[in-house]
């Protein structure tokens, strides 16, 4: 009986320790490129694993009209998805429009309520990119909104490292990266085109190749990605000298 109730409880450890993770970017392969080692190394684990893209980001490739490159991203979306073992949801927004509204916020609000996250992923809060810092507010409003109205499983949000939004962004969070994390990687940012070709006009393979390996010397890892959080989450209290 014993031995029975230890396999149930060996059965059910998994399960009751999985934690839903949301990453929320403002286009498609922004969280994966950003997050998706982490990402793969968690739905391994047994995490559910959920990327929200707000746009599609359908304006990138030149010479090509946006409603044709937006069933691209769409479909190169759901194959980097499926490379991570992670879900995909899409947002409204056009790519160059994602707002910074309280009604927006309130959309991204009521995908928290469905999906209800206990870490929520997204961008840095600077950004050459208009999108991105949009994105980053939204989240920020919208974990804040679904809080109010109730939800409240979101413990934690960090923010991932973007070649697009390292001004002021300081690497506080490091986490190892294994070998199958990075082959994982490389299926998903390999699904989309833009990592490769000529058109984007930068190297996101090398770039984040390169960063895992930095990271990963800093951490004393051999990989590793890293993520900001909030300046107020570092302040630490302490009664007496450690
Ligand atoms: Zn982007």
């Amino acid at each position: 009986m014993r031995l029975a109730l230890c396999l149930l409880a060996a059965l059910l450890a998994p399960a009751l320790s999985a934690r839903t993770i949301l990453a929320i970017g403002a286009h498609a392969g922004d969280m994966e490129l950003t997050c998706g080692a982490l990402l793969a190394h968690q739905s391994r684990l047994g995490d559910r694993v959920v990327l929200l893209h707000l746009s599609l980001g359908e304006r990138g490739k030149p010479g090509v009209p946006p409603e044709t490159y937006a069933a691209q991203k769409k479909r190169e979306a759901e194959a980097a998805a499926k490379a991570l073992g992670a879900e995909v949801l899409f947002g409204p927004w056009q790519d160059g429009d994602v707002p910074t509204t309280d009604e927006a916020a309130r959309w991204v609000a009521a995908q928290i309520k469905t999906v209800q996250p206990n870490l929520v992923l997204t961008h840095w809060k600077n950004s050459i990119h208009k999108d991105h810092a949009a994105a980053h507010r939204l989240v920020v409003n919208a974990v804040l909104f679904a809080a109010i109205e109730g939800t409240r499983t979101v413990r934690s949000v960090y923010y991932a490292e973007n070649w697009e939004d390292s001004e002021a962004f300081q690497p506080y969070l490091y986490f190892a990266v294994e070998d199958r994390d990075a082959e994982d990687w490389h299926k998903a940012a390999l699904a989309y085109e833009f990592t490769h070709a000529p058109f984007s006009g930068f190297d996101y393979i090398r770039y984040y190749d390169g960063l895992r390996m930095v990271r990963g010397a800093e951490a004393r890892r051999r990989l590793a990605i890293a993520f900001d959080i909030e300046p107020t989450g570092k302040r630490r209290v302490l009664d007496a000298l450690p």
